[in-house]
């Protein structure tokens, strides 16, 4: 059992064995008064690939932001295996927007989580490439963000997630803003990575097909306060590719998501 106190306070002091994360009767409420979430559980085992899936303002940022420790619960427990590793090393967080430093190249952004860590030069040097070779941008390191197209921008901001070698990746959204050919070559990578590295991934999407293409679990979040409304098991087998795009299989998981996320409610994003 967990220490009582390290509970309370949402402290991590490592959950059993195969669990990466575990939410316990957690809410958030803002200081605006906005009851944003809850209360929520949640198991996401070692290695799992889950997905949040949910309408526009369900809670799934503010699900993301709290196992990432970058906010607190209102009320329950969030512990997240292995958070007592040095900072930024159990966790890696992609944003929506790559969020760049215009100002320096791929090669000094996907360093700086092992910059501000004061990882030496020579061993840091040897990381970023390994992050880059393991997005496909071997090639830029020298490139400014300026001159990458949108889905390389979110390769670097992927490879400075991986660069510090994280057990959980957090992705809130992060190809919402691509094409869609972009984003099925993306979708494609991220599950090789997945495969390869054997993270924990928990990929926050409003896309069904998306969700139920990556994932071997889709959580679907009903709104004001999110919650959990339905969960699926994806048992398909990998590698999944684009023959499961087009698969009959693939429809009749996105048809039975599709059905519990209209009866979550909300507004349906045109998007
Ligand atoms: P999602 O990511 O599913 O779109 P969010 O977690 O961003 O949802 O937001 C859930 C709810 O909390 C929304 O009603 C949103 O307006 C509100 N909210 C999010 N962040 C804040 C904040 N920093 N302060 C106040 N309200 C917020
Ligand atoms: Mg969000």
């Amino acid at each position: 059992m967990a220490d009582p106190v390290a509970a309370l306070s949402g402290i991590d002091i490592g959950p059993s064995a195969d669990v990466a994360v575990s939410l316990r009767g957690v809410t958030k409420t803002y200081d605006s008064g906005v009851v944003a979430l809850g209360p929520i559980d949640l198991d996401v085992r070692k290695g799992e690939f889950v997905s949040l899936l949910g309408p526009s303002g369900c809670g799934k940022s503010t699900a993301l932001r709290l196992i990432a420790g970058l906010s607190e619960p209102t009320s329950g427990a969030v512990r997240v295996a292995n958070r007592a590793a040095p900072a930024g090393q159990s966790i890696g967080f992609v944003f929506q927007e790559p969020t760049l430093m215009p100002w320096t190249s791929v090669r000094g952004n996907v360093g700086l989580p092992l910059k501000l860590a004061h990882v030496p030069r020579e061993q840091a040097d040897m990381r970023v490439g390994r992050a880059l070779a393991q997005v496909g941008l071997e090639e830029f390191a020298g490139a400014f963000p300026r001159e990458l197209s949108g889905g390389m921008k979110m390769r670097v901001s992927l490879a400075r997630a991986l660069v510090t070698d994280p057990d959980i990746l957090l992705m809130d959204e992060p190809f919402a803003a691509l094409d869609e050919i972009t984003r099925f070559r993306l979708n494609n990578d991220l599950l090789v990575l997945w495969r390869n590295l054997r993270k924990t991934v928990i990929f926050v999407t409003h896309s069904v097909f998306e969700s139920v293409y990556l994932s071997q679990r889709v959580i679907v979040m009903t709104p004001r306060p999110g919650r959990i409304g339905a969960e699926f098991r994806i048992d398909a087998a990998a590698p999944r590719t684009e023959e499961f795009r087009t698969s009959a299989e693939y429809g009749a998981h996105c048809r039975a998501v599709s059905i519990a996320l209209g009866h979550a409610g909300g507004e349906k994003r045109s998007s």
